[in-house]
């Protein structure tokens, strides 16, 4: 497939092209508002062309998808600019800063024909599967609650936007509920019907949080603890399920690489599960690139965004106002 990147940023040179070149995709272009910064990244990463006009981009020959991994105030015009063009859209989280928009988005490929993702990588991860099957099969009987630790140390190389923008969507909650939110739904089958949550600041934070922790009411009754930080150096991330007939525990394994533990435990037996560790950006890429084919649908489609930004907009009001607040799909 032929790609385009729309966005110079960090997490498309770290991770992505080296995820669709290993696919045996091509990148034909990449979009920057910045003339010199698009140049940089072209030549750092073997791009042939730079442009700065979207269109540009859009209209270079034989290009069949674009990858959005800008700022998240400009996934929504970039997407629909995209989706109008007929290609197929691998967007970033968060899809967009409302939920009117995100759906819109969803609605627009939906019209076209044309598929459309959301890169929440964790859905990915082989011990996230292995998490799930175990869920699945009944292992921990049934599911009563879940806590997610995600509470790092963001690195000095990100702490631009993301810690003192709230217009271009800064912040702990769009930068990590939304991929929580993400991994709760992959596991449980369901997202949440209510939360509370309370926020920190100052730390990193300037004008945006740093730190949050909610509690989420799903429809099933299971409770959801999350704690998600910019600003934790030694926490380490994970997660557990508790059921009534074990508990899985799983350290290390919110993250962007292929490891971590997962345990079993039930009654007084702790059995450590296996899973065969893969590369989870370059699982996505292969994912989208069937669905594009007709071959089943991504790992993450467009309605499963739009459930995470959900979520993440419910925990951000409910810190703000101090209520406990309904989560509002946006009709999906
Ligand atoms: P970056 O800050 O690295 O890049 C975002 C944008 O900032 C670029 O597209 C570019 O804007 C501008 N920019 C960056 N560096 C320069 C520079 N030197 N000069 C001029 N402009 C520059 O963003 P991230 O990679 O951290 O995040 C991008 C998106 O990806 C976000 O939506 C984020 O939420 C998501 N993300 C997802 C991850 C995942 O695992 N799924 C992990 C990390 C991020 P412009 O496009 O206008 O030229």
């Amino acid at each position: 497939m032929k790609w385009g990147l729309i966005g110079a940023s960090s997490i498309a040179e770290n991770r992505m092209i080296g995820a669709f070149r290993e696919s045996g995709d091509e990148i034909i272009a990449v979009q920057s508002s910045n003339a010199g910064h698009a140049a940089e990244f072209a030549a750092r990463n073997d791009i042939a062309q730079s442009v700065t006009d979207l269109q540009q981009l859009l209209e270079q020959p034989g290009l069949e998808a674009v990858y959005i991994s800008s700022t998240n105030e400009k996934h929504f015009d970039q997407a629909m600019a995209a989706i109008a063009a007929g290609k197929h859209v691998l967007c970033e989280k968060p899809l967009a800063m409302t939920i009117s928009d995100a759906v819109g988005m969803v609605r627009a490929a939906e019209k076209a024909g044309t598929v459309f993702a959301t890169n929440h990588h964790l859905r990915n991860a082989a011990s996230h599967r292995a998490i799930r099957d175990l869920i699945r099969q009944g292992a921990i009987g049934e599911v009563l609650s879940a806590r997610v630790f995600h509470a790092v140390n963001l690195p000095e190389a990100l702490q631009g936007w993301r810690i003192d923008s709230k217009g271009a969507g800064g912040g702990v909650i769009l930068d990590i509920v939304v991929h929580d939110a993400d991994t709760i739904r992959f596991h449980l089958g369901e997202g949440p019907e209510e939360v509370t949550a309370m926020t920190s600041t100052g730390r990193l934070g300037k004008g945006v949080e740093d730190g949050v922790m909610s509690v989420w009411t799903m429809p099933s009754g299971i409770l959801v603890q999350t704690h998600e930080s910019f600003t934790h150096a030694h926490a380490g991330t994970g997660i557990e399920f508790h059921g009534t007939d074990g508990s899985i525990f799983a350290r290390g394994v919110m993250t962007q690489n292929p490891n971590g533990e997962i345990i079993l435990r039930r009654g007084g037996e702790a059995t450590p599960v296996s899973f065969q560790p893969e590369d989870l950006y370059q699982r996505g890429v292969r994912a989208f690139g069937d669905a594009v084919q007709g071959k089943g649908r991504p790992a993450a489609d467009g309605r499963d965004g739009v459930a995470s930004l959900a979520v993440a907009l419910a925990v951000s009001e409910a810190a703000e106002t101090g209520q406990r607040t309904r989560v509002d799909y946006g009709g999906f």
